[in-house]
């Protein structure tokens, strides 16, 4: 089984979070942990990462990271509708899969 082609949500997706204390936001996809059924969405659900001391900065610090969002808290933004969406799979004439929203019928693949 696919699991990537499960997800029905992939990298550079627009996403509404729908849950949590980045609710309501939106953001890009920048990366999908399929095994995880996790996301990485720009600038939300930051998390404070502590840095071990090094030679060149030797206090240590702390790095700013977005952290992974279960992909049941997301849910797709058709960008013609604005509206979250389920993904619907449409089957083209040359076999094609392409993804859909299920308000407008627009074509949430971008490539
Ligand atoms: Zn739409």
């Amino acid at each position: 089984m696919n699991q990537l082609a499960n997800l029905k949500i992939k990298k550079n997706d627009i996403v509404k979070v729908m849950t949590g204390k980045e609710k309501g936001k939106k953001g890009k996809i920048l990366m999908v942990f399929p095994m995880e059924k996790k996301v990485i969405v720009e600038r939300l659900n930051i998390v404070k990462r502590h840095t071990r001391p090094t030679q060149q900065m030797r206090q240590g610090g702390i790095i700013e990271k977005e952290g992974k969002i279960h992909i049941s808290n997301v849910m797709i933004v058709c960008n013609k509708c604005d509206k979250t969406t389920r993904v619907s799979i449409k089957i083209l004439e040359n076999g094609k899969k392409i993804r859909t929203c299920k308000h407008c019928g627009e074509m949430l693949d971008r490539d």
